[in-house]
Protein backbone atom coordinates (compact mmCIF):
# COMPACT_ATOMS: atom_id res chain seq x y z
CA UNK A 1 0.00 0.00 0.00
CA UNK A 2 1.39 3.40 -1.15
CA UNK A 3 0.41 6.17 1.47
CA UNK A 4 3.16 8.45 1.08
CA UNK A 5 2.11 12.62 -0.66
CA UNK A 6 4.25 12.40 -3.36
CA UNK A 7 5.64 15.71 -5.07
CA UNK A 8 7.09 15.10 -8.75
CA UNK A 9 9.80 18.31 -8.19
CA UNK A 10 9.79 21.01 -10.87
CA UNK A 11 11.43 19.28 -14.17
CA UNK A 12 13.81 20.88 -16.32
CA UNK A 13 13.47 21.37 -19.70
CA UNK A 14 14.91 18.73 -21.96
CA UNK A 15 18.73 19.61 -23.23
CA UNK A 16 18.03 20.47 -27.21
CA UNK A 17 20.82 18.26 -29.11
CA UNK A 18 22.23 20.04 -32.18
CA UNK A 19 23.26 16.95 -34.40
CA UNK A 20 26.12 19.21 -35.58
CA UNK A 21 29.07 17.01 -37.93
CA UNK A 22 30.80 14.70 -36.06
CA UNK A 23 28.99 14.17 -33.05
CA UNK A 24 27.56 10.58 -32.02
CA UNK A 25 24.35 12.01 -31.99
CA UNK A 26 24.27 13.09 -35.21
CA UNK A 27 25.62 9.32 -36.49
CA UNK A 28 23.02 7.26 -34.80
CA UNK A 29 20.25 9.50 -35.39
CA UNK A 30 21.40 8.87 -39.54
CA UNK A 31 21.68 5.49 -38.64
CA UNK A 32 18.21 5.49 -37.26
CA UNK A 33 17.00 7.31 -40.37
CA UNK A 34 18.76 5.34 -43.21
CA UNK A 35 17.44 2.11 -41.47
CA UNK A 36 13.81 3.26 -41.13
CA UNK A 37 13.91 5.00 -45.04
CA UNK A 38 15.38 0.91 -46.36
CA UNK A 39 11.98 -0.64 -44.68
CA UNK A 40 7.98 -0.82 -44.93
CA UNK A 41 6.56 -0.89 -41.88
CA UNK A 42 3.51 -2.25 -41.16
CA UNK A 43 1.23 -0.06 -38.57
CA UNK A 44 -2.04 -1.58 -36.89
CA UNK A 45 -4.69 -0.16 -34.52
CA UNK A 46 -4.18 -0.48 -30.89
CA UNK A 47 -7.09 -1.20 -29.45
CA UNK A 48 -7.64 -2.36 -25.50
CA UNK A 49 -3.71 -2.87 -25.32
CA UNK A 50 -3.83 -5.38 -28.61
CA UNK A 51 -2.96 -4.65 -32.38
CA UNK A 52 -5.58 -4.78 -34.46
CA UNK A 53 -5.38 -5.55 -38.64
CA UNK A 54 -8.17 -5.15 -40.75
CA UNK A 55 -6.39 -5.36 -44.19
CA UNK A 56 -7.82 -2.22 -45.52
CA UNK A 57 -4.14 -0.29 -45.90
CA UNK A 58 -3.09 3.17 -46.86
CA UNK A 59 0.29 3.78 -47.91
CA UNK A 60 2.27 6.30 -45.31
CA UNK A 61 4.78 8.70 -47.95
CA UNK A 62 7.44 10.86 -47.50
CA UNK A 63 6.22 14.87 -48.18
CA UNK A 64 10.16 15.19 -49.87
CA UNK A 65 9.80 11.62 -51.80
CA UNK A 66 6.35 11.30 -52.54
CA UNK A 67 6.86 7.75 -54.30
CA UNK A 68 8.57 6.29 -51.56
CA UNK A 69 6.75 4.37 -49.19
CA UNK A 70 7.68 4.42 -45.40
CA UNK A 71 5.00 1.86 -44.58
CA UNK A 72 1.01 1.01 -44.23
CA UNK A 73 -1.31 1.18 -42.07
CA UNK A 74 -4.95 -0.31 -41.47
CA UNK A 75 -7.86 1.89 -41.58
CA UNK A 76 -10.09 1.29 -38.78
CA UNK A 77 -13.97 0.43 -39.62
CA UNK A 78 -17.26 0.80 -38.20
CA UNK A 79 -16.03 -2.22 -36.15
CA UNK A 80 -13.00 -1.31 -35.05
CA UNK A 81 -14.24 2.10 -33.90
CA UNK A 82 -17.03 0.45 -31.58
CA UNK A 83 -14.46 -2.05 -30.16
CA UNK A 84 -11.83 0.83 -28.95
CA UNK A 85 -15.12 3.06 -27.27
CA UNK A 86 -15.89 -0.05 -25.52
CA UNK A 87 -12.58 -1.00 -24.99
CA UNK A 88 -11.54 2.34 -23.39
CA UNK A 89 -15.02 2.52 -21.41
CA UNK A 90 -13.70 -1.09 -20.02
CA UNK A 91 -10.72 0.64 -18.40
CA UNK A 92 -12.33 3.80 -17.18
CA UNK A 93 -13.08 2.23 -13.69
CA UNK A 94 -9.52 0.61 -12.69
CA UNK A 95 -8.07 3.45 -14.35
CA UNK A 96 -9.38 6.08 -12.63
CA UNK A 97 -9.11 4.51 -9.36
CA UNK A 98 -4.98 3.71 -10.11
CA UNK A 99 -3.37 5.86 -7.54
CA UNK A 100 -2.29 8.98 -9.50
CA UNK A 101 1.40 8.49 -8.63
CA UNK A 102 1.29 5.27 -10.46
CA UNK A 103 -0.27 6.86 -13.40
CA UNK A 104 2.22 9.82 -13.39
CA UNK A 105 4.92 7.21 -12.94
CA UNK A 106 4.40 5.87 -16.24
CA UNK A 107 3.84 9.22 -17.83
CA UNK A 108 7.59 10.33 -16.05
CA UNK A 109 8.75 6.73 -17.48
CA UNK A 110 7.68 7.75 -21.36
CA UNK A 111 9.45 10.57 -21.25
CA UNK A 112 12.47 8.73 -20.15
CA UNK A 113 12.09 6.38 -22.52
CA UNK A 114 11.68 9.50 -25.44
CA UNK A 115 14.79 10.84 -23.87
CA UNK A 116 17.04 8.47 -24.42
CA UNK A 117 15.84 4.27 -25.71
CA UNK A 118 13.25 5.79 -28.39
CA UNK A 119 14.55 9.82 -28.91
CA UNK A 120 16.64 8.74 -32.35
CA UNK A 121 13.64 6.74 -33.70
CA UNK A 122 10.56 9.24 -32.53
CA UNK A 123 12.73 11.90 -34.32
CA UNK A 124 13.65 9.63 -37.20
CA UNK A 125 9.80 9.09 -37.87
CA UNK A 126 9.12 12.51 -37.17
CA UNK A 127 11.68 13.60 -39.68
CA UNK A 128 10.81 11.38 -42.56
CA UNK A 129 6.81 11.00 -41.44
CA UNK A 130 6.33 14.94 -41.57
CA UNK A 131 9.27 16.14 -43.24
CA UNK A 132 11.21 18.17 -40.45
CA UNK A 133 14.58 18.74 -40.42
CA UNK A 134 16.62 16.84 -37.76
CA UNK A 135 16.54 20.33 -35.57
CA UNK A 136 12.54 20.87 -35.61
CA UNK A 137 12.29 17.02 -35.21
CA UNK A 138 14.16 17.51 -31.68
CA UNK A 139 12.39 20.39 -30.56
CA UNK A 140 9.31 18.91 -31.04
CA UNK A 141 9.44 15.05 -31.25
CA UNK A 142 12.30 14.44 -28.52
CA UNK A 143 12.11 18.09 -26.49
CA UNK A 144 8.55 19.19 -26.32
CA UNK A 145 6.71 15.52 -25.53
CA UNK A 146 9.40 14.69 -22.99
CA UNK A 147 8.64 18.43 -21.14
CA UNK A 148 4.94 17.35 -21.82
CA UNK A 149 4.60 14.64 -19.87
CA UNK A 150 7.50 15.96 -17.26
CA UNK A 151 5.83 19.15 -16.66
CA UNK A 152 2.03 17.67 -16.72
CA UNK A 153 3.76 14.97 -13.77
CA UNK A 154 4.48 17.83 -11.47
CA UNK A 155 1.42 20.19 -12.06
CA UNK A 156 -0.72 17.41 -11.28
CA UNK A 157 1.06 16.98 -7.78
CA UNK A 158 -0.02 20.85 -7.52
CA UNK A 159 -3.36 20.41 -8.80
CA UNK A 160 -4.00 17.54 -6.00
CA UNK A 161 -2.58 19.65 -3.33
CA UNK A 162 -5.04 22.25 -3.72
CA UNK A 163 -7.54 21.74 -1.18
CA UNK A 164 -9.91 23.59 -0.09
CA UNK A 165 -10.15 25.52 3.18
CA UNK A 166 -11.98 23.92 6.10
CA UNK A 167 -13.92 25.54 9.37
CA UNK A 168 -13.11 24.36 12.57
CA UNK A 169 -15.09 21.22 13.23
CA UNK A 170 -15.83 20.45 9.41
CA UNK A 171 -13.87 18.60 7.28
CA UNK A 172 -13.76 19.85 3.28
CA UNK A 173 -11.63 18.44 1.17
CA UNK A 174 -11.97 18.04 -3.18
CA UNK A 175 -11.77 14.55 -4.92
CA UNK A 176 -10.01 15.02 -8.30
CA UNK A 177 -12.42 12.68 -10.36
CA UNK A 178 -11.80 12.38 -14.18
CA UNK A 179 -14.90 12.40 -16.49
CA UNK A 180 -17.81 10.02 -16.79
CA UNK A 181 -16.98 8.55 -20.35
CA UNK A 182 -14.38 8.53 -22.79
CA UNK A 183 -12.22 11.33 -24.12
CA UNK A 184 -12.17 11.96 -28.07
CA UNK A 185 -8.63 12.96 -29.32
CA UNK A 186 -8.15 14.19 -32.47
CA UNK A 187 -4.10 15.22 -33.64
CA UNK A 188 -3.16 17.52 -36.27
CA UNK A 189 -0.25 16.55 -38.29
CA UNK A 190 2.58 19.29 -37.68
CA UNK A 191 3.70 18.25 -34.38
CA UNK A 192 4.03 14.84 -32.47
CA UNK A 193 4.58 16.42 -28.85
CA UNK A 194 0.71 17.06 -29.49
CA UNK A 195 -0.28 14.16 -30.31
CA UNK A 196 1.28 12.43 -27.57
CA UNK A 197 0.11 16.01 -24.98
CA UNK A 198 -3.63 15.46 -26.44
CA UNK A 199 -3.86 11.79 -24.54
CA UNK A 200 -1.46 11.85 -22.04
CA UNK A 201 -2.53 15.11 -20.32
CA UNK A 202 -6.71 13.33 -19.94
CA UNK A 203 -4.53 10.54 -19.56
CA UNK A 204 -2.91 11.88 -16.32
CA UNK A 205 -6.17 12.98 -14.67
CA UNK A 206 -7.42 9.07 -14.60
CA UNK A 207 -9.15 9.52 -18.22
CA UNK A 208 -9.28 7.10 -21.05
CA UNK A 209 -9.12 7.80 -24.92
CA UNK A 210 -9.80 7.43 -28.24
CA UNK A 211 -7.26 8.54 -30.28
CA UNK A 212 -7.71 9.51 -34.38
CA UNK A 213 -4.20 10.53 -35.60
CA UNK A 214 -3.41 12.22 -38.52
CA UNK A 215 -2.97 9.99 -41.19
CA UNK A 216 0.02 12.57 -42.32
CA UNK A 217 1.67 12.13 -39.20
CA UNK A 218 1.21 8.16 -38.67
CA UNK A 219 4.85 6.79 -38.49
CA UNK A 220 6.41 9.15 -35.74
CA UNK A 221 2.19 8.56 -34.21
CA UNK A 222 2.72 5.11 -33.78
CA UNK A 223 6.10 5.18 -32.50
CA UNK A 224 4.38 7.45 -29.52
CA UNK A 225 2.12 3.89 -28.85
CA UNK A 226 5.87 2.01 -28.64
CA UNK A 227 6.40 4.15 -26.44
CA UNK A 228 3.04 3.95 -24.19
CA UNK A 229 2.90 1.03 -24.19
CA UNK A 230 6.50 0.09 -22.96
CA UNK A 231 6.12 2.52 -20.16
CA UNK A 232 3.61 0.03 -18.70
CA UNK A 233 0.17 1.72 -20.31
CA UNK A 234 -2.65 -0.59 -19.30
CA UNK A 235 -4.91 -1.81 -22.04
CA UNK A 236 -7.53 0.01 -23.31
CA UNK A 237 -6.64 3.61 -21.47
CA UNK A 238 -5.08 4.51 -24.79
CA UNK A 239 -6.80 3.15 -28.14
CA UNK A 240 -4.79 4.15 -31.18
CA UNK A 241 -7.15 3.97 -34.45
CA UNK A 242 -6.13 5.62 -37.79
CA UNK A 243 -9.08 6.26 -39.77
CA UNK A 244 -11.55 8.85 -41.43
CA UNK A 245 -11.86 11.46 -38.83
CA UNK A 246 -15.78 12.11 -40.40
CA UNK A 247 -16.38 8.41 -39.70
CA UNK A 248 -14.95 7.93 -36.34
CA UNK A 249 -16.41 11.57 -34.95
CA UNK A 250 -20.19 10.00 -36.31
CA UNK A 251 -19.83 7.24 -34.08
CA UNK A 252 -18.58 8.62 -31.32
CA UNK A 253 -20.44 12.08 -31.13
CA UNK A 254 -23.33 9.72 -30.95
CA UNK A 255 -21.68 7.71 -28.03
CA UNK A 256 -23.58 8.37 -24.54
CA UNK A 257 -20.45 8.11 -22.65
CA UNK A 258 -19.05 10.83 -25.33
CA UNK A 259 -17.06 13.12 -21.95
CA UNK A 260 -14.62 15.40 -24.03
CA UNK A 261 -13.03 15.96 -27.35
CA UNK A 262 -9.13 17.08 -26.94
CA UNK A 263 -8.31 18.88 -30.40
CA UNK A 264 -5.75 20.45 -32.20
CA UNK A 265 -6.03 21.55 -35.69
CA UNK A 266 -8.01 24.05 -38.12
CA UNK A 267 -10.72 26.10 -36.91
CA UNK A 268 -13.12 24.58 -39.61
CA UNK A 269 -12.80 20.99 -38.11
CA UNK A 270 -13.15 22.25 -35.00
CA UNK A 271 -16.18 24.28 -36.00
CA UNK A 272 -17.51 21.35 -37.03
CA UNK A 273 -16.83 18.76 -34.33
CA UNK A 274 -17.86 21.14 -31.59
CA UNK A 275 -21.47 21.60 -33.83
CA UNK A 276 -21.54 18.09 -34.08
CA UNK A 277 -21.33 17.94 -30.54
CA UNK A 278 -23.78 20.00 -29.49
CA UNK A 279 -26.16 18.72 -32.16
CA UNK A 280 -25.88 15.44 -30.06
CA UNK A 281 -26.24 17.52 -26.58
CA UNK A 282 -29.44 16.25 -24.80
CA UNK A 283 -28.07 12.57 -25.59
CA UNK A 284 -24.99 12.53 -23.24
CA UNK A 285 -24.57 11.70 -19.98
CA UNK A 286 -22.29 14.65 -19.08
CA UNK A 287 -22.19 18.29 -20.84
CA UNK A 288 -18.84 17.50 -22.51
CA UNK A 289 -15.88 19.31 -22.08
CA UNK A 290 -14.75 20.85 -25.69
CA UNK A 291 -10.68 22.05 -25.80
CA UNK A 292 -9.15 22.96 -29.09
CA UNK A 293 -6.41 24.82 -30.41
CA UNK A 294 -6.58 26.06 -33.63
CA UNK A 295 -5.62 28.26 -36.51
CA UNK A 296 -3.57 31.22 -36.76
CA UNK A 297 -2.46 34.25 -39.02
CA UNK A 298 0.23 35.25 -36.50
CA UNK A 299 2.05 39.16 -36.73
CA UNK A 300 4.81 40.51 -36.54
CA UNK A 301 4.53 44.19 -36.21
CA UNK A 302 7.59 46.49 -36.06
CA UNK A 303 8.11 50.04 -35.12
CA UNK A 304 10.80 52.56 -36.59
CA UNK A 305 12.89 52.14 -33.48
CA UNK A 306 13.42 48.08 -34.21
CA UNK A 307 16.73 46.95 -35.38
CA UNK A 308 16.85 45.26 -38.90
CA UNK A 309 18.87 42.68 -38.45
CA UNK A 310 16.79 41.20 -35.82
CA UNK A 311 13.60 41.55 -37.36
CA UNK A 312 14.83 40.36 -40.74
CA UNK A 313 16.14 37.09 -38.79
CA UNK A 314 13.15 37.17 -36.82
CA UNK A 315 10.57 36.74 -39.97
CA UNK A 316 12.73 34.00 -41.46
CA UNK A 317 13.03 31.53 -39.10
CA UNK A 318 9.57 32.61 -37.72
CA UNK A 319 8.20 32.44 -41.58
CA UNK A 320 9.81 29.89 -42.90
CA UNK A 321 10.97 26.88 -40.21
CA UNK A 322 9.24 23.68 -41.16
CA UNK A 323 7.82 25.34 -43.66
CA UNK A 324 5.33 27.54 -42.06
CA UNK A 325 3.44 25.31 -41.24
CA UNK A 326 3.59 26.06 -37.32
CA UNK A 327 0.31 27.18 -35.63
CA UNK A 328 2.09 29.89 -34.48
CA UNK A 329 4.47 30.77 -37.82
CA UNK A 330 4.99 34.45 -38.73
CA UNK A 331 2.22 35.10 -41.84
CA UNK A 332 2.00 38.72 -41.87
CA UNK A 333 4.19 41.37 -41.02
CA UNK A 334 3.87 45.14 -40.72
CA UNK A 335 7.00 47.32 -41.42
CA UNK A 336 7.60 51.00 -41.40
CA UNK A 337 8.50 52.43 -44.38
CA UNK A 338 11.89 53.97 -43.09
CA UNK A 339 12.92 50.48 -41.92
CA UNK A 340 11.65 48.17 -44.99
CA UNK A 341 14.46 48.73 -47.45
CA UNK A 342 17.17 47.01 -45.17
CA UNK A 343 14.68 44.59 -43.54
CA UNK A 344 14.29 43.62 -47.05
CA UNK A 345 17.94 43.09 -48.00
CA UNK A 346 18.88 41.49 -45.74
CA UNK A 347 15.87 39.31 -45.98
CA UNK A 348 17.17 38.77 -49.45
CA UNK A 349 20.52 37.49 -48.43
CA UNK A 350 19.04 35.11 -45.90
CA UNK A 351 16.84 33.80 -48.59
CA UNK A 352 19.12 33.68 -50.92
CA UNK A 353 21.04 31.10 -48.67
CA UNK A 354 18.25 28.88 -47.80
CA UNK A 355 18.74 25.27 -49.11
CA UNK A 356 15.51 22.99 -49.54
CA UNK A 357 15.20 19.76 -49.97
CA UNK A 358 15.10 16.07 -48.38
CA UNK A 359 15.43 15.72 -44.44
CA UNK A 360 18.35 13.67 -44.63
CA UNK A 361 20.62 16.49 -45.65
CA UNK A 362 21.05 18.28 -42.87
CA UNK A 363 22.37 20.94 -44.95
CA UNK A 364 18.50 21.85 -45.93
CA UNK A 365 16.83 24.47 -43.60
CA UNK A 366 13.18 23.89 -45.33
CA UNK A 367 12.21 20.74 -46.76
CA UNK A 368 8.52 19.66 -47.74
CA UNK A 369 4.93 20.91 -47.35
CA UNK A 370 2.99 17.82 -46.10
CA UNK A 371 1.25 16.75 -48.73
CA UNK A 372 -0.51 17.42 -52.47
CA UNK A 373 -3.42 18.91 -50.86
CA UNK A 374 -1.47 21.57 -49.19
CA UNK A 375 0.98 21.84 -51.50
CA UNK A 376 -1.84 22.54 -54.28
CA UNK A 377 -3.56 25.24 -51.73
CA UNK A 378 -0.58 26.73 -50.85
CA UNK A 379 0.30 27.10 -54.10
CA UNK A 380 -2.95 28.99 -55.07
CA UNK A 381 -2.25 31.34 -52.86
CA UNK A 382 0.75 32.32 -54.53
CA UNK A 383 -0.88 32.32 -57.87
CA UNK A 384 -3.42 34.74 -56.99
CA UNK A 385 -0.91 37.03 -55.54
CA UNK A 386 1.26 36.65 -58.60
CA UNK A 387 -1.67 37.55 -60.47
CA UNK A 388 -3.04 40.26 -58.31
CA UNK A 389 -2.22 44.59 -59.08
CA UNK A 390 -2.49 44.62 -55.47
CA UNK A 391 0.58 42.22 -54.17
CA UNK A 392 4.17 41.92 -55.58
CA UNK A 393 5.81 38.61 -54.76
CA UNK A 394 9.30 39.72 -53.45
CA UNK A 395 11.48 36.80 -52.87
CA UNK A 396 10.29 33.06 -53.87
CA UNK A 397 7.15 32.15 -55.22
CA UNK A 398 8.25 28.89 -57.06
CA UNK A 399 6.50 25.60 -56.57
CA UNK A 400 7.42 22.05 -57.47
CA UNK A 401 5.63 18.79 -57.00
CA UNK A 402 7.44 16.29 -59.39
CA UNK A 403 9.70 14.65 -56.33
CA UNK A 404 8.42 16.24 -52.99
CA UNK A 405 5.86 18.94 -52.23
CA UNK A 406 8.67 22.22 -52.24
CA UNK A 407 7.37 25.45 -52.24
CA UNK A 408 10.22 28.34 -52.01
CA UNK A 409 10.50 30.31 -48.84
CA UNK A 410 7.90 33.54 -50.41
CA UNK A 411 7.43 36.97 -49.28
CA UNK A 412 4.45 38.67 -50.98
CA UNK A 413 4.22 42.59 -50.59
CA UNK A 414 1.30 43.79 -50.54
CA UNK A 415 -0.43 47.09 -50.99
CA UNK A 416 -3.57 46.63 -49.99
CA UNK A 417 -3.51 45.55 -45.90
CA UNK A 418 -6.70 43.41 -46.16
CA UNK A 419 -5.27 41.43 -49.04
CA UNK A 420 -6.69 37.80 -48.77
CA UNK A 421 -2.62 36.15 -47.28
CA UNK A 422 -2.75 38.74 -44.56
CA UNK A 423 -5.99 37.55 -43.60
CA UNK A 424 -6.23 33.65 -44.22
CA UNK A 425 -4.27 31.19 -42.75
CA UNK A 426 -2.27 29.22 -45.72
CA UNK A 427 -0.37 27.24 -43.70
CA UNK A 428 2.59 27.04 -45.87
CA UNK A 429 6.23 28.94 -45.93
CA UNK A 430 4.59 32.18 -47.16
CA UNK A 431 4.94 35.60 -45.48
CA UNK A 432 2.83 38.74 -46.41
CA UNK A 433 4.65 42.60 -45.58
CA UNK A 434 2.15 45.45 -45.48
CA UNK A 435 4.67 48.54 -45.42
CA UNK A 436 3.23 51.05 -43.51
CA UNK A 437 4.10 55.11 -43.12
CA UNK A 438 6.01 55.79 -40.28
CA UNK A 439 3.57 57.93 -38.63
CA UNK A 440 0.84 55.98 -39.10
CA UNK A 441 1.88 53.32 -35.94
CA UNK A 442 -1.62 54.13 -34.41
CA UNK A 443 -3.62 53.48 -37.66
CA UNK A 444 -1.29 49.78 -38.33
CA UNK A 445 -2.12 48.80 -34.62
CA UNK A 446 -5.84 48.70 -35.15
CA UNK A 447 -5.37 46.94 -38.71
CA UNK A 448 -3.33 44.12 -36.62
CA UNK A 449 -6.08 43.75 -34.07
CA UNK A 450 -8.70 43.82 -36.88
CA UNK A 451 -7.00 42.11 -39.76
CA UNK A 452 -7.55 38.51 -38.82
CA UNK A 453 -10.48 36.53 -37.38
CA UNK A 454 -7.42 34.64 -35.32
CA UNK A 455 -5.67 35.58 -32.21
CA UNK A 456 -3.25 33.06 -31.31
CA UNK A 457 0.32 34.05 -31.50
CA UNK A 458 2.43 37.86 -32.57
CA UNK A 459 5.67 39.92 -31.85
CA UNK A 460 5.94 43.19 -31.81
CA UNK A 461 10.07 44.91 -32.55
CA UNK A 462 10.62 48.13 -31.16
CA UNK A 463 13.40 49.22 -29.00
CA UNK A 464 11.22 52.01 -27.31
CA UNK A 465 10.19 50.45 -24.31
CA UNK A 466 7.05 52.52 -23.70
CA UNK A 467 5.51 52.10 -27.57
CA UNK A 468 6.31 48.19 -26.32
CA UNK A 469 3.93 48.19 -23.40
CA UNK A 470 1.38 50.90 -25.28
CA UNK A 471 0.89 48.17 -28.09
CA UNK A 472 0.78 45.33 -25.76
CA UNK A 473 -1.93 46.75 -24.13
CA UNK A 474 -3.49 47.82 -27.65
CA UNK A 475 -3.38 44.50 -29.11
CA UNK A 476 -4.36 42.92 -25.60
CA UNK A 477 -6.93 40.30 -27.32
CA UNK A 478 -4.81 39.73 -30.31
CA UNK A 479 -2.72 37.19 -29.66
CA UNK A 480 -2.57 34.31 -26.66
CA UNK A 481 1.38 34.42 -27.28
CA UNK A 482 3.08 37.62 -27.18
CA UNK A 483 6.37 38.26 -27.57
CA UNK A 484 8.43 41.12 -27.73
CA UNK A 485 11.61 41.46 -29.51
CA UNK A 486 11.52 37.82 -30.51
CA UNK A 487 9.95 35.35 -33.47
CA UNK A 488 6.32 34.23 -32.40
CA UNK A 489 7.29 30.48 -32.61
CA UNK A 490 8.86 28.21 -30.33
CA UNK A 491 7.13 28.60 -27.12
CA UNK A 492 8.60 25.66 -24.61
CA UNK A 493 6.88 24.31 -22.45
CA UNK A 494 6.43 25.18 -18.17
CA UNK A 495 8.05 28.52 -19.97
CA UNK A 496 5.27 29.97 -22.42
CA UNK A 497 2.11 28.01 -22.25
CA UNK A 498 0.86 27.64 -25.25
CA UNK A 499 -2.52 28.68 -27.07
CA UNK A 500 -4.94 31.38 -28.28
CA UNK A 501 -8.58 32.91 -28.04
CA UNK A 502 -10.93 34.04 -30.89
CA UNK A 503 -11.03 31.84 -33.56
CA UNK A 504 -7.58 30.50 -32.46
CA UNK A 505 -9.42 28.27 -29.86
CA UNK A 506 -10.15 27.68 -26.49
CA UNK A 507 -7.05 28.78 -25.01
CA UNK A 508 -6.46 25.89 -22.65
CA UNK A 509 -2.71 26.54 -22.20
CA UNK A 510 -1.12 23.14 -23.12
CA UNK A 511 2.25 22.92 -21.41
CA UNK A 512 0.41 24.36 -18.34
CA UNK A 513 -1.92 23.35 -15.32
CA UNK A 514 -4.92 24.91 -16.94
CA UNK A 515 -5.00 22.27 -19.52
CA UNK A 516 -5.03 19.46 -16.96
CA UNK A 517 -7.72 21.23 -14.61
CA UNK A 518 -10.05 20.69 -18.21
CA UNK A 519 -9.63 16.97 -17.49
CA UNK A 520 -11.43 16.76 -14.18
CA UNK A 521 -14.50 16.97 -12.62
CA UNK A 522 -14.00 17.60 -8.90
CA UNK A 523 -16.41 16.08 -5.84
CA UNK A 524 -16.48 18.92 -2.77
CA UNK A 525 -16.78 16.43 0.22
CA UNK A 526 -17.97 18.24 3.51
CA UNK A 527 -17.46 16.10 6.50
CA UNK A 528 -19.06 17.57 10.13
CA UNK A 529 -17.27 16.15 12.96
CA UNK A 530 -20.16 16.56 15.66
CA UNK A 531 -23.73 16.90 13.36
CA UNK A 532 -26.06 19.50 15.05
CA UNK A 533 -29.22 17.94 16.97
CA UNK A 534 -31.25 21.04 17.08
CA UNK A 535 -33.20 22.30 13.92
CA UNK A 536 -33.90 25.95 15.70
CA UNK A 537 -31.03 28.72 15.36
CA UNK A 538 -30.23 30.78 17.85
CA UNK A 539 -32.05 34.25 16.09
CA UNK A 540 -35.72 32.13 16.92
CA UNK A 541 -35.10 32.66 20.58
CA UNK A 542 -37.79 34.97 22.23
CA UNK A 543 -36.59 38.76 23.24
P1 LIG B 1 -6.98 19.54 -39.79
O1 LIG B 1 -8.06 20.33 -39.17
O2 LIG B 1 -7.02 19.30 -41.24
O3 LIG B 1 -6.90 18.11 -39.11
C1 LIG B 1 -6.77 17.94 -37.71
C2 LIG B 1 -7.28 16.56 -37.36
O4 LIG B 1 -8.70 16.54 -37.55
C3 LIG B 1 -6.70 15.45 -38.24
O5 LIG B 1 -6.48 14.31 -37.45
C4 LIG B 1 -7.83 15.22 -39.23
O6 LIG B 1 -7.81 13.94 -39.80
C5 LIG B 1 -9.04 15.40 -38.33
N1 LIG B 1 -10.29 15.66 -39.03
C6 LIG B 1 -10.48 16.36 -40.16
N2 LIG B 1 -11.80 16.40 -40.47
C7 LIG B 1 -12.44 15.70 -39.50
C8 LIG B 1 -13.80 15.38 -39.25
N3 LIG B 1 -14.79 15.79 -40.05
N4 LIG B 1 -14.09 14.65 -38.14
C9 LIG B 1 -13.11 14.25 -37.29
N5 LIG B 1 -11.81 14.52 -37.48
C10 LIG B 1 -11.48 15.24 -38.58
O7 LIG B 1 -5.58 20.23 -39.36
P2 LIG B 1 -4.11 19.79 -39.78
O8 LIG B 1 -3.91 20.15 -41.22
O9 LIG B 1 -3.78 18.43 -39.32
O10 LIG B 1 -3.26 20.79 -38.88
C11 LIG B 1 -3.04 22.10 -39.24
C12 LIG B 1 -3.97 23.02 -38.47
O11 LIG B 1 -3.78 22.83 -37.08
C13 LIG B 1 -3.67 24.48 -38.74
O12 LIG B 1 -4.86 25.20 -38.85
C14 LIG B 1 -2.90 24.90 -37.49
O13 LIG B 1 -2.93 26.26 -37.23
C15 LIG B 1 -3.56 24.08 -36.44
N6 LIG B 1 -2.72 23.89 -35.27
C16 LIG B 1 -3.00 24.62 -34.16
C17 LIG B 1 -2.20 24.51 -33.03
C18 LIG B 1 -2.48 25.31 -31.80
O14 LIG B 1 -1.95 25.00 -30.74
N7 LIG B 1 -3.31 26.35 -31.89
C19 LIG B 1 -1.12 23.63 -33.04
C20 LIG B 1 -0.87 22.88 -34.20
C21 LIG B 1 -1.69 23.02 -35.30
Amino acid sequence: MNNSVFIFDYPANETVRTYTPGTDERKELVSELNSMASQEMEIPLIIGGKEVRTGNLEPVRMPHDHQHILGRYHKAGEKEIKMAVDAALKAHKEWESFSWFERASITVKAAELISKKFRNRLNAATMLGQSKSAFQAEIDAACETTDFLRFNAHYISDIYHDQPHSDPGIINRLEYRPLEGFVFTVSPFNFTAIASNLNMAPILMGNVTVWKPATTAILSNYVLMEVFQEAGMPDGVLNFIPGSGAQIGEILFNHKEFAGLHFTGSNNTFNKLWLKAAGNLPNYRSYPRIVGETGGKDFVLVHETARSQEVATALIRGAFEYQGQKCSAASRAYIPESLWPSVKEIMGDMISQIKIGDVRDFGNFMNAVIDEASFDNISNYIKMADSSPNAEIVFGGKCDKSTGYFVEPTVIKVSDPHFATMEEEIFGPVLSIYVYKDSKFEETLQLVDETSPYALTGSIFAQDRYVLTAAADRLKYSAGNLYFNDKPTGAVVGQQPFGGSRQSGTNDKSGSHLNLLRWTNPRTIKETLIPPTDFKYPFMQGE
